[in-house]
């Protein structure tokens, strides 16, 4: 597990292609910055690890694309201390982010692969969740409620009303909504039963499943 210095010269001209493209949370570009992508993914990949694109990762998953991260990420405005709730903990590349950003991070997968992978790799690399969960990110995580903010990583074909139901007033939720193509939708918990809600272009996600499929 090296980060040398060619990984970390590359990993600043991915930042800049991420600011260019529009991100300007300096906290989300200074943990794009800081975290060394090519850790997260199989090794046939490292060269590749620092172009803005998503990745295979194991059990026909992907590592996101490093600009819908940051994009995801500004969007969920994460402050240091913030309690945040990730779905699909995949390759840990997302959770690395958040927890780079100062959240407690809370983060559900449901493939025992990647989850026991991840589980294993984050600590490694210095990153601790408070709780990594193997389980159904449809229902959220009813026993930590409520969050700050909570962030789907998979194309949500409806918005799950757990999810909903588990966000502080004031909380933030970031989902890409659809089947085949997904549009990032924010919502904004105003009042019990108030939500506002933002949609910010489309997006192409691996779907969320459900629980037997
Ligand atoms: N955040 C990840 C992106 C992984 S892709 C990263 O940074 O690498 C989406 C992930 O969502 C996959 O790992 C997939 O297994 C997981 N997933 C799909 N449906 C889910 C569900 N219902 N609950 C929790 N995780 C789910």
């Amino acid at each position: 597990m090296k980060d040398t210095f060619k990984h970390k010269g590359l990993r600043q001209q991915l930042v800049k292609s991420i600011k260019d493209k529009g991100i300007t949370d300096a906290n989300v570009l200074n943990a794009i910055g800081k975290i060394p992508r090519h850790l997260f993914m199989d090794s046939g990949f490292i060269d590749h690890a620092y172009q803005d694109k998503p990745f295979p990762i194991a059990a026909d998953q992907t590592i996101s694309q490093p600009y819908t991260v940051a994009f995801q990420t500004e969007l969920l405005e994460v402050k240091k201390g913030d309690k945040i709730l990730e779905i699909g903990t995949g390759s840990g590349y997302q959770a690395a982010v958040l927890i780079e950003m100062g959240a407690k991070l809370y983060s559900i997968e449901r493939q025992k692969e990647l989850f026991k992978k991840t589980s294993k790799f984050l600590p490694k690399l210095g990153y601790r969740a408070k709780k990594l969960v193997f389980g159904d990110g449809y229902k959220g995580l009813e026993e930590e409620a409520p969050f700050d903010g909570i962030i789907v990583t998979a194309g949500a074909p409806f918005v799950p009303k757990p999810l909903m139901n588990q966000l502080k007033i004031g909380g933030r939720l970031v989902i890409p909504v659809g089947d085949d193509i997904q549009t990032m939708t924010l919502f904004i918990r105003k009042g019990e039963k108030e939500f506002e809600k933002h949609e910010h272009g489309s997006f192409r996600f691996v779907p969320l499943l459900g629980d037997k499929n």
